[in-house]
């Protein structure tokens, strides 16, 4: 078998379809941010605009939304590593609750792809595991390497995830007491060209302004956090349409952290207050000169699961509006990572909401219902 083949069929779990309720769901059914439909039903899991024959339909009322998308979400891990299945799963389903039906993995210690079998799950794009420099990240998250195993490591992977794969890009390093990039700059290179050649993407925790400029000269295909962006960054992310998941509700623990580390890392803990006191500018600015944003919530950190609500009420406060916010978790997000929205034959992954979330953001925090492969799950 061709290692396209290959990849074709690791991919195909995320097509996975139930039977479902047969609904009618009127209102507003926002295919675009702009764009707003009557009404729709929905059969055999499926959206149509055309009304099915027979029978009886339950019907539902309200803002209809693309169910949304977490791009961080770590469905198997809290704040102390690796959880049970049992633990995982009441994760997905509290992401789910909250209207989450695709999470973006952004590194785990098992693998879960479990969740991707059990049709009450949201859908899952897994990534393996993070991979960080030795000694440079949490205990017991990551495959911790050096740079002359990076390759390696990213091509296995690669090969374990459902096309992304996840490096710490850069952590403390302790005796400069600092943040620092993970790798050498040349090492990234190769670690990203390697991932290519396997046909997966590559993102990178980065919080530092140094880490972003080997991440763009190595190509890299997503940021996550990005707190260290600066001007001669944008105009980079911007030419190499390269996306950020800025997970503000983690950023706002950078003062935390800082306290925790001023006794010891002086120079670290002002380094990350001083890009905590920054964030909504640094996305802000982003955001005003085009770089690509989509909502993460970093849960499965020290951030506890379903809180899309909260980072997309952020990303607001961050200046964007409340239809771009949106948009970050919704039509965007999904085009972005090869997801149905809403369109004839899709798969009925909505939520529904009692008010227009693009007048007020925190609609999307109250949801009315949520909608799982047809099945009203809320
Ligand atoms: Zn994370």
């Amino acid at each position: 078998m061709s290692s396209a083949r290959r990849r074709r069929r690791r991919r195909g779990p995320l097509k996975l379809n139930g039977m479902g309720e047969r609904l009618h769901i009127k209102g507003h059914i926002l295919t675009g941010p702009d764009e707003v439909l009557g009404q729709m039903w929905v059969d055999d899991g499926r959206i149509t605009f055309t009304k099915p024959a027979g029978g009886d339909f339950r019907t539902l009322e309200g803002w209809v939304l693309p169910g949304f998308v977490d791009a961080h979400c770590h469905i198997g891990l809290d704040h102390r590593g690796l959880v049970p299945d049992e633990v995982a799963e009441e994760q997905a389903l509290t992401d789910r609750n909250a209207g989450t039906l695709l999470a973006r993995d952004a590194g785990v210690v098992n693998d879960t792809r479990w969740v991707q079998h059990r049709e009450h799950l949201p859908r899952l794009i897994r990534a393996g595991r993070h991979i960080a420099r030795s000694r440079r990240y949490f205990r017991n998250f990551a495959v911790e390497v050096e740079p002359d195993e990076l390759v390696a490591a990213v091509r296995e992977q690669a090969r374990a995830g459902d096309g992304w794969v996840k490096l710490v890009g850069d952590w403390i390093e302790r005796t400069e007491g600092d943040l620092t990039p993970s790798f050498p700059a040349e090492a990234v290179k190769r670690a990203v060209a390697a991932a290519h050649e396997e046909g997966a993407r590559v993102t990178a925790h980065c919080f530092s302004e140094q880490s972003l400029d080997d991440m763009l000269d190595a190509d890299i295909d997503c940021i996550e956090h990005a707190t260290g962006m600066r001007h001669r960054h944008i105009d980079r992310f911007v030419e190499q349409d390269l996306p950020i998941v800025p997970t503000l509700i983690n950023i706002d623990t950078f003062d935390d952290i800082a306290g925790s580390a001023e006794a010891k890392y002086p120079t670290y803990a002002a380094h990350m207050r001083d890009m905590h006191r920054r964030r909504h500018d640094t996305i802000a600015k982003a955001y005003e000169a085009g770089v690509r944003i989509f909502a993460g919530t970093d849960a499965g950190s020290s951030i506890a699961h379903g809180r899309i609500a909260d980072e997309l009420a952020e990303l607001t406060r961050a200046s964007l509006p409340a239809a771009a916010a949106l948009d970050a978790a919704t039509w965007s997000a999904r085009r972005w990572l090869g997801a149905e929205a809403i369109s004839e034959g899709a798969s009925a992954d909505v939520v529904i909401c009692s008010g227009d979330p693009r007048a007020d953001i925190r609609h999307a925090g109250s949801l009315k219902h949520v909608v799982l492969r047809g099945n009203v799950v809320r």
